[in-house]
């Protein structure tokens, strides 16, 4: 675990940006559709129906890959980004994805999954499939080697999404002769949803082929190969009292500073749709600069890791240091 006292001699030495490893978080609108009890952003249908411009979004990712240190992943999320297709922003996530993919980036797309059953989910099938197309392949090599897709999407299965399992069953099914990877995340207390999301995922893939590699996820999960073109794999996490989340009595309250996480590998260095980036996604105590001015204008990304670095060093709380 990192501490303080590392961090100053870095940032003494001017080695920061060297030294710690960080991927790009976009949470690009707080706007969603859905306002889930448990919800740590606050999003829902209450909030303003805007997305950070793409143009910033795509300028932060071009100034990312100029530094060795960036981890070349990148996360989208939101609120709900697909909801951009409903107001008018039909090119939003395709303009996203496409940059970040041909750009060569791990690229990871979070949703509720809540479109696709909707009369306006058939135009996000199409781009997810043209897009997809662009990086053909088989889930698994002639050799049983895992080739891992260039995209993943995120899906919730828990009590709070609504639908959540026939809306994910209609992603995996509507994606079926695509490489993706999908990712299915739930909570550590609603595993009999996910053990449900299972059985109907193995109702209805009776026609497609279905297998395992001989390998688990990190958490001991198998991972899970559909018709040799989508390797599916679950997880689970602590619920963090965060945003809506902090009024339920189940929720983990978490006093750690975010910063406490950079000693995990890659810190998430996570935007905004109200002008701010934070060290960390959505639990803890935030340690957080603007990327936005007052004037509209952005900081570059290499002012805003020296504000986040030098904010750690400023943050009084030390309690937890070591
Ligand atoms: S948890 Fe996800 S789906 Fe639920 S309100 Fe928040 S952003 Fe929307």
């Amino acid at each position: 675990m990192i501490d303080k006292e590392y961090i100053q001699t870095l940032f003494n030495a001017g080695k920061l940006y060297r030294c710690l490893p960080y991927a790009l978080i976009f949470k690009t609108t707080h706007y969603c559709y859905y306002k889930c009890g448990h919800c740590c952003e606050n999003a829902g249908p209450h909030r303003e129906r805007r997305y950070i411009n793409a143009d910033i979004i795509c300028d932060y990712i071009s100034q990312a890959i100029q530094q060795p240190s960036f981890s070349r992943d990148v996360i989208f999320t939101g609120g709900e980004v697909f909801s951009s297709y409903k107001f008018g922003y039909e090119k939003y996530v395709s303009r996203l994805l496409t940059f970040s993919l041909d750009n060569g980036l791990s690229t990871d797309i979070k949703t509720n999954a809540g479109w696709a059953n909707t009369n306006w989910g058939g135009e996000i099938f199409n781009d997810l499939h043209n897009i997809l197309a662009k990086y053909p392949g088989d889930a698994l090599s002639d050799g049983g080697r895992l080739n891992a897709p260039k995209l993943q999407i995120s899906l919730s299965v828990d009590r709070f999404h609504s639908n959540c399992i026939q809306n994910n069953i209609r992603i995996i099914m509507g994606l079926l002769n695509s490489h993706v990877c999908i990712h299915v995340s739930s909570l550590n207390t609603d595993i009999d949803y996910t053990d449900n999301f299972n059985k109907e995922l193995n109702k209805v893939l009776r026609s497609a082929h279905v297998g395992y590699i001989d390998a688990f996820t990190s958490q001991g999960q198998p991972i899970k190969i559909i018709n040799n073109k989508i390797v599916l794999y679950s997880s689970y996490g602590t619920l963090f009292s965060h945003g809506r989340a902090s009024d339920l009595s189940d929720a983990l309250k978490v006093d750690l500073p975010q910063y406490k996480f950079v000693g995990d590998g890659n810190v998430l260095v996570a935007f905004d749709n109200a002008g701010m980036v934070s060290l960390g996604e959505n639990s803890g105590h935030k340690i957080a600069t603007r990327w936005q001015k007052s004037d509209g204008g952005v900081v570059p990304l290499n002012t805003i890791r020296k504000n986040l670095y030098r904010n750690i060093l400023l943050d009084p709380f030390t309690t937890h240091t070591k």
